[in-house]
This record gives structure tokens, C-alpha cells and sequence, in this order.
């Protein structure tokens, strides 16, 4: 939060980010501090929902799965995992790539336009294959 009212104000023009961990979180905490601020497009940022009553999939373990399989992208692209069919539709919709889950099944969106309704046990998959379409030098 330092680091970012200070870059927002317009001081600075190199971060260092301290953990206690792995060196190679500092660098990814670093370029998240920045593409919040809109200072630099790198890599994916993925909006996943807080979860609620309404979710009927297993959206923690589903959005883990695409943080990692996507953490190596390096273009910048917006991936939203949501958990029903309420809310999800409209943050998905937004994304390049992104899926709102519903019972058993989940719908699957790309550049704003449903493109498939899938079992839920293959969403996370689909979702992957599409932003592996989308950035085809991603190696998912
Ligand atoms: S997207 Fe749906 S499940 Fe997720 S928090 Fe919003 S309403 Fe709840």
C-alpha cells in the first residue's frame, strides 16, 4: 500500500518489494503493484469472485488452477473465474477470456461472446484453451 500511494503520487520510478519467501514473488508482487496502478500491462490479471451463496462449483481450487497455469503469460490479458450464473455472466463477459459456473455446468466466454457451455470438471480446462488461443506463445 506504501509502495503504492507513493507510485500514484508520482514519486518514484523503481520498486523493491521485500517478502519473507521466494525472491521470485517479489518480482510477481512488484508488476501486480504496478498493472493496479496502471503503470505497466504484463502478464495475466485474473478477477475471480469473493464467493457467495450462490456458487455452485468449486471456485477456489478452479481459479488456483488458472493462477498457476497462467503465471508465466507475459502479455497482458484480463481472465475472470466466476461462480454462478447471477453475477459471473457479467465480469466474464468483460474479460478476454472467462467462465461463470452453474450447477454442474458452467458457460464459457471469449471477447465478450458465449462460446460453449461446458461440464463443470472440463471448465477450468476450456477456460485455459481459450487463453491459450488467445496468447499462443503461453506454453499452458
Ligand atoms: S459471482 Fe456469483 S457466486 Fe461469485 S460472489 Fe458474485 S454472486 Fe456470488
Amino acid at each position: 500500500m506504501g509502495i503504492g500511494l507513493l507510485l500514484s503520487s508520482g514519486i518514484g520510478d523503481t520498486i523493491r518489494v521485500s517478502l519473507t519467501g521466494d525472491p521470485v514473488e517479489e518480482v510477481r508482487v512488484g508488476y501486480e503493484i504496478l498493472k493496479s496502478l496502471n503503470l505497466r500491462e504484463r502478464g495475466p490479471t485474473i478477477i475471480s469472485c469473493p464467493t457467495c451463496g450462490r456458487c455452485e462449483i468449486d471456485i477456489i481450487s478452479m481459479t488456483k488452477k488458472v493462477e498457476r497455469k497462467t503465471k508465466n503469460i507475459p502479455a497482458p490479458i484480463k481472465i475472470a473465474v466466476m461462480g454462478c450464473v447471477v453475477n459471473g455472466p457479467g465480469e466474464a463477459r468483460d474479460a478476454d477470456a472467462g467462465i461463470a459456473g452453474g450447477k454442474g455446468y458452467g458457460l464459457l466466454f471469449c471477447k465478450g461472446k458465449i462460446i460453449g457451455k461446458v461440464k463443470e470438471r472440463d471448465l477450468v480446462d476450456a477456460l485455459l484453451e481459450a487463453v491459450h488461443d488467445l496468447s499462443p506463445q503461453s506454453n499452458l
